[in-house]
């Protein structure tokens, strides 16, 4: 169990020194920007959505290991996804950091099982799922032209106006 908590850390480490899709999106037709206050953590999502199915995704921001490491893997893992497999993925994540279930499969959710440990740090859980609200407000936000869509971890559980 040990050797597999290692892991889960070397997977974080990998993607807060090497972010995956860390640059603007000039194809994005949904962006939404995320705040934890607590932390300082600031993410901004950009998505280019097509048919229901998000075709790229990047992301732009700065925060602590664990945001930027959560950031950098939930664009790695929902890129390609179509947004209800998105939004199943965000609510697995969420549970999972969140500790609701203690049953939880790990297996369900692939390398995103790293951040399980998280959900035994509280103040550490806000970090590792910002960049999940802050997608889950892009893809409620609508086509480029409106406004964007906003999300902070203080307004509790409701992350869209
Ligand atoms: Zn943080």
């Amino acid at each position: 169990m040990n050797d597999l908590k290692d892991l889960y850390q070397e997977v974080i480490l990998d993607h807060q020194r090497n972010p995956r899709n860390f640059a603007l999106l000039p194809t994005a037709n949904r962006h939404a920007e995320g705040l934890n206050p607590l932390c300082g953590d600031h993410v901004t999502v950009y998505l280019d959505v097509q048919d229901g199915i998000i075709r790229n995704i990047s992301f732009q921001g700065d925060g602590c290991a664990i945001a930027k490491a959560s950031a950098s893997m939930m664009t790695s893992v929902v890129k390609g996804k179509t947004l209800a497999e998105a939004s199943e993925t965000f609510k697995r994540f969420h549970q999972m950091v969140m500790g609701e279930d203690p049953c939880f499969d790990l297996e369900s959710v692939g390398k995103l099982a790293a951040f399980s440990g998280v959900s035994a740090f509280p103040v550490r859980v806000k970090c590792a799922s910002l960049a999940w609200h802050t997608l889950n407000a892009a893809m409620n936000a609508k086509v480029a032209g409106d406004s964007a869509a906003a999300v902070t971890t203080e307004i509790g559980k409701g992350n869209t106006k």
